[in-house]
């Protein structure tokens, strides 16, 4: 549920049931199912944590949860994130800009205090 794998099982149509249109739907490695967008790689590094997915050769979907991905990692992402037929709060995603601004907000204190980047090491005194 925490990853959105809530697509309608079979035999119903993998059709989403907020907005109508037709999503590729994947099992997952714990048997529920879940509408991808079609057609939609994007680099995971611009995808909200729990939005990852990615599917094996065997066309099972799962969801890499709160990993990084590796650099050049390239992702699907849910139907739901994408679904014109929900809402902001209801797709979950207005986390992602929240926690975006938190990480800005992070960073910005990080240059305040004069660090130069992720890289930079805590001051140990
Ligand atoms: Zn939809």
């Amino acid at each position: 549920m925490m990853e959105g794998a809530t697509g309608p099982e079979p035999p119903a149509p993998p059709e989403c049931p907020d907005c109508g249109l037709s999503a590729e739907r994947h099992v997952t490695y714990y048997g529920t199912h879940v509408l991808l967008e079609p057609d939609m790689p994007v680099p995971a590094h611009t995808v909200p944590v729990w939005h990852r997915w990615y599917v094996d050769s065997n066309g099972t979907a799962w969801n890499s949860r709160e990993d990084e991905p590796a650099p050049g990692a390239v992702c699907r992402v849910p139907h739901r994130i994408a679904c014109p037929g929900l809402s902001p709060e209801e797709t979950g995603l207005w986390r992602w800009p929240a926690a975006v601004r938190a990480e800005n907000a992070r960073r910005a204190c990080d240059k305040a205090a004069g660090k130069t980047g992720p890289a930079a090491l805590p001051d140990a005194g």
